[in-house]
């Protein structure tokens, strides 16, 4: 069969036939229940293998170019299923310094509980990982684009110093959406998704999503069946509606981010604009490499003299909200929010001021979010 665009993949791919009454979609089997065949393991919910949750998965692996996956019911329930598949007691895993806050809990709380040892590196670069690497060193787990500061890793050297060094790699996608990056084509074995963010797109699905060879899903697959994460067919097949419109979304987005960064560094009011998609970004070349858009989350600092609360509060069309990537634009400030539990020097460590804001872009005009920001400006000077 000739091989199908990503845009066409995000609207047939994987599609339950409706053979008995010729639906144009999907039809949705909320089933727990199905008769035994011979050859074929029971189909159960549990056991992530029900019509549904088969199709989905289908459409989300080709989207990542992955052989196979599981569709869990939150990204941390992916992101915790994976590692603690791959992990046992007395091994050692390697784990990107600037991380997702939910995955940084997990990893302090749980691990000492299994006796697994972990390390964070201390920035994005190869020889910060390179140096963490011990004899029971077993794999690296990284992030980019970064949150909140969109810093990017060079996917190909470090499934290089993995795959030298005998280790496997897992990769939180989340940020990018596989709009954006594939990192199994720059040698990252497991890709996951917070399908919450991009992948549902509409702030009304909470999901995960882990994609790879089927050789590591089946391993995967051992651990997921007994912790019970899998998602609800329901929401399996509002998924799937969601991601029929995941390309389009995904480039208005990116085209909002692009000409939101590139006012945003042209106004007195702010101090510094966080975007990989900014030719002056630090890592703009790697991220032009491995990133076909540059995504939709763009980070900003205001100048010193502007009330951040009082900015927020004066949006009329952006939200001030947790969550991202919804087809609405939000905005945070970090430090009042998503990083709020850590202390002061934490936050300056990671390089997040006062002053920042982070920004999920929607897809509204860009005219109407650039007129939104001003009057909120004029308010709060
Ligand atoms: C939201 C998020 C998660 C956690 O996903 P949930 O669906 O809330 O469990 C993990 N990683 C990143 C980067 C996220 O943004």
């Amino acid at each position: 069969m000739e091989k199908k665009d990503f845009k066409t993949l995000c609207v047939h791919e994987g599609e339950v036939r409706d053979t008995q009454f010729k639906g144009a979609i999907s039809p949705l089997y909320m089933s727990t229940s199905y008769a035994f065949n011979d050859v074929d393991i029971k189909q159960y919910p549990r056991y992530f293998n029900t019509p549904n949750q088969r199709g989905l998965i289908k459409k989300i692996s080709a989207l990542e170019g992955a052989e196979t996956g599981l569709i869990f019911s939150s990204g941390m329930a992916a992101i915790s299923t994976a590692l603690l598949s791959n992990l046992n007691s007395g091994d050692h895993l390697i784990i990107q310094g600037d991380l997702y806050g939910g995955t940084r809990n997990f990893v302090k709380k749980e691990f000492p509980k299994y006796n697994i040892e972990f390390s964070f590196t201390k920035d994005l670069k190869i020889p910060a990982f390179e140096e963490e690497i011990k004899k029971n060193t077993k794999g690296i787990f990284i992030e980019t684009p970064s949150n909140p500061l969109l810093k990017i890793l060079n996917l190909k050297e470090i499934g290089l110093l993995a795959r030298s060094n005998n280790l496997w790699t897992m990769i939180d996608n989340t940020f990018a959406s596989p709009v954006n990056q594939n990192p199994i084509l720059f040698g990252i074995d497991v890709i996951i998704h917070s399908a919450t963010k991009y992948l549902g797109g509409h702030s009304d699905i909470c999901a995960g999503v882990v994609v790879s060879r089927k050789k590591m899903i089946d391993k995967i697959f051992q651990s997921a069946k007994n912790l019970g994460g899998n998602l609800s067919d329901y929401t399996v097949w509002l998924l799937e509606r969601s991601m029929k419109t995941l390309y389009l979304r995904v480039n208005a987005q990116n085209n909002n981010a692009l000409k939101l960064a590139e006012f945003l560094s042209s106004q007195d009011w702010i101090n510094k604009v966080y975007y990989p998609g900014l030719n002056y970004h630090p890592d703009y070349e790697i991220a032009k490499i491995q990133m076909r858009g540059f995504g939709g989350m763009l980070t900003f600092d205001l100048i010193k003299d502007l009330q951040v609360k009082f900015f927020l509060n004066s949006l009329k069309v952006i939200k001030p909200s947790m969550s991202l990537a919804g087809v609405e634009s939000t905005i945070l400030s970090p430090k009042l929010t998503s990083h709020a539990l850590l202390s002061d020097k934490e936050r300056e460590e990671q390089g997040i001021n006062d002053q920042m804001i982070r920004f999920s872009t929607g897809i509204e005009s860009f005219e109407d979010l650039k007129n939104d920001l001003l009057q909120a400006i004029k308010k709060s000077k």
